[in-house]
């Protein structure tokens, strides 16, 4: 295994100071330096996770010694649900729940409920989503429908166990996960979406056994092309397998036709199963490939992000967040902060995948990026 290059770079200080906007926010969904409108909010409630994925929370920096955010760092439920509260008044239609692993935050369940109980301008209700890595979702997936949530996207790198025992970290076995799966399922947390981060001669050979699985089963399957997201995963260009390379290798097994997107600014390219008839078989179902590195789709990203202890994020290679924190802790008005949410969101400008390519690697490798483990996928 080469040498890994691990930056220690904690980018849970030195935060921007959000904007003291005198003006009123303009009302209404809220568009970015490039036209793209305020849609997707992604909130991470926690920096903890039970797993330790190498290409996310490699344990050389997360281990033992690794220094947690205090409690009364992250925001409560009552700030995480006035920030979401502000955001829907500016366009947001998607609360996504991430972490680390949300479903280690106690009591996630009262802020789903707080956050269920949101409305848009037009009165309807935001959808409220969750990635999780599905070690406790088979006991707590009742709980999160009960509590509002429509639907779970699942993390699951393989199928053969010995390889998912070693692909995260902590020996968890693959039965658990499925059985999370399924109780999700069962709960009505659907469609269930399960993400597979491929990585070229790592896991590139689970990628027809998990499209056999999950193939008419009701669960869509998503191939993500590994990312150099943080800066502790020693990302090398080699290890990326481009979607166009996982679609033509389904090909050989399952006949696939693209399919139109479900959503503006949906991350992963629809292929669905084909039947007998040769078109589109909704009982197959489909499988989806997102291809941050291949083919950037920066162009119509509406994504914000939101860390646990209350740093805006505009992008998931950004290097540093904005810290609405502050002027919730320094009890600013609803007002304020909105305008302060509409001075950042109107100047962002974010295209990193976009600018890749074109980076020199060193320059690249230099970037001070923040760790998906603190902003959530
Ligand atoms: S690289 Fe940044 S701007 Fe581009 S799609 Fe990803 S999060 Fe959005």
């Amino acid at each position: 295994m080469a040498e890994r290059l691990i930056a220690l770079v904690d980018h849970r200080t030195a935060p921007l100071p959000a904007p003291q906007a005198g003006s009123r926010a303009p009302a209404g969904t809220l568009r970015d330096a490039r036209g793209r409108p305020l849609r997707d909010l992604r909130i991470s409630v926690t920096d903890r996770c039970n797993f330790r994925c190498n290409y996310c929370m490699p344990k050389e920096v997360f281990g033992s010694e690794y220094a947690w955010l205090p409690h009364g760092a992250l925001l409560s439920f009552e700030e995480i649900t006035r920030v979401a509260r502000l955001f829907v008044a500016h366009g947001v239609k998607k609360l996504r729940l991430t972490g680390g692993e949300p479903l280690l935050r106690k009591g996630i369940e009262t802020l789903i409920g707080q956050l269920a109980a949101l409305r848009t301008p037009g009165g309807g209700k935001p959808e409220i989503t969750l990635t999780t890595n599905g070690s406790l979702l088979a006991r707590m997936a009742q709980a999160l429908k009960n509590a509002g949530l429509d639907r779970v996207t699942v993390s699951l790198d393989a199928l053969q166990d010995d390889m998912f025992r070693h692909m995260n970290g902590v020996d968890f076995p693959v039965a658990e996960v499925l059985a999370g799966i399924a109780a999700a399922r069962q709960a009505g947390l659907t469609p269930v979406k399960v993400n597979m981060v491929v990585q070229r001669g790592v896991n590139d050979g689970q990628i027809v056994p998990m499209a056999e699985h999950f193939r008419g089963s009701g669960v869509t399957l998503r191939f993500i092309e590994y990312m150099d997201v943080g800066a502790t995963n020693g990302w090398r260009m080699e290890q990326v397998l481009p979607g166009a390379e996982v679609i033509a290798l389904l090909q050989t097994r399952f006949p696939l036709l693209p399919l139109d997107p479900t959503a503006p600014g949906e991350t992963a390219e629809r292929w669905g199963y084909a039947g007998a008839d040769g078109r589109h078989d909704p009982a197959l179902g489909e499988v989806g490939v997102i291809q941050s590195v291949t083919q950037a789709f920066c162009g119509d990203c509406n994504r914000a992000r939101l860390s646990m202890d209350g740093k805006l994020f505009l992008c998931l290679f950004a290097g540093q967040g904005y810290d609405l924190r502050a002027l919730l802790r320094e009890g600013r008005e609803d007002a304020e902060i909105e305008a302060a949410l509409a001075a950042i969101w109107q100047g962002r400008n974010d295209r990193y995948s976009e600018l890749r390519a074109s980076l020199p690697p060193e320059a690249a490798r230099a970037m001070r990026r923040v760790e998906m483990s603190y902003i959530g996928g």
